[in-house]
């Protein structure tokens, strides 16, 4: 992908470009306080709620893995920006509460879900992914998959409970359609992150006895990317804070 020319950049561009600047700072303070590489913790925008044009904006940053949280709107996206950029390889993750009847459109798009959290959801995308093959739409590997653990034991907000996350591990980790790749979990409403993150980092430690593969960890959103990286995050989810100008100081 050639950049746009420099006469090129709208101020939305450059909104988001002083936006993706400031995410990356922080990113790069908190692994050094943290002691650890910067090249661990990788960028992941959740563009929910923006338009295609912005994720096209951030394409040309030269971001190439995305997020979205409704698989409606993330289908509609992600054609919109095929259409906008025809030549851009990128990747989008599913990192929202999903329904089961909606496993079959999501495997059309994602190439990784994010939010695994119960065994009947991690069978619906088993047989989503099986019939897609099937069917000729899918010649890819195995579906990446991170299973979403619950750090406050509130159903409503989705996540598996920690006590049940080694068996929705293992069922996953034997399915030839899905791929085992770590955790995502989103700490608690009014909770202190730094403590949610390390429940979260011992259930990971525990988890990873079993699946040595299974090394990503998705946590961290705009508010506690810091804290999420204190306590091992691979995957930063940020979207306000990249995308939502609140933060950025007015024109
Ligand atoms: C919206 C969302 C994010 C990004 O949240 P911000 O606070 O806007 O950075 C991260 N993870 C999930 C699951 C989300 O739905």
């Amino acid at each position: 992908m050639t950049p746009p020319a420099s006469h090129d950049i709208d101020p939305r561009t450059a909104e988001i470009a002083a936006g993706l600047r400031a995410v990356r700072e922080r990113i790069t303070a908190a692994c050094r306080a943290a002691g650890r590489d910067p090249g661990e913790v990788r960028l992941l925008p959740v563009t929910k709620t923006f338009p295609a044009e912005d994720v096209a904006r951030l394409v040309d940053l030269g971001l190439t893995e995305f997020g979205e949280n409704r698989d409606q709107e993330a289908g509609a996206k992600t054609a919109e920006l095929a259409r906008l950029r025809p030549d851009a390889t990128v990747r989008w993750h599913m990192v929202g509460r999903l329904q089961r009847n909606k496993a079959r459109h999501v495997v059309r798009w994602a190439g990784m879900v994010q939010s695994v959290d119960s065994p009947r959801l991690a069978t619906a995308l088993e047989r989503a992914v099986a019939s897609a093959r099937a069917a000729g739409e899918r010649t890819e590997p195995p579906l990446d998959v991170l299973v979403q653990a619950s750090l406050d034991a509130d159903p409503t907000r989705g996540g598996c409970p920690l006590p049940d996350l080694p068996e929705l591990a293992d069922q996953i980790a034997s399915s030839s359609e899905l791929r085992l790749r770590g955790v995502m979990a989103v700490a608690p409403l009014g909770a202190d992150p730094d403590d949610a993150f390390s429940t979260l980092a011992q259930a990971v430690d525990l988890l990873r006895k079993d699946h040595p593969a299974a090394t990503e960890l998705s946590a961290g959103m705009s508010g506690d990317l810091e804290q999420a990286i204190a306590h091992g995050s691979t995957w930063v989810r940020v979207g306000t804070a990249l995308l939502g100008g609140r933060r950025l100081a007015s024109p």
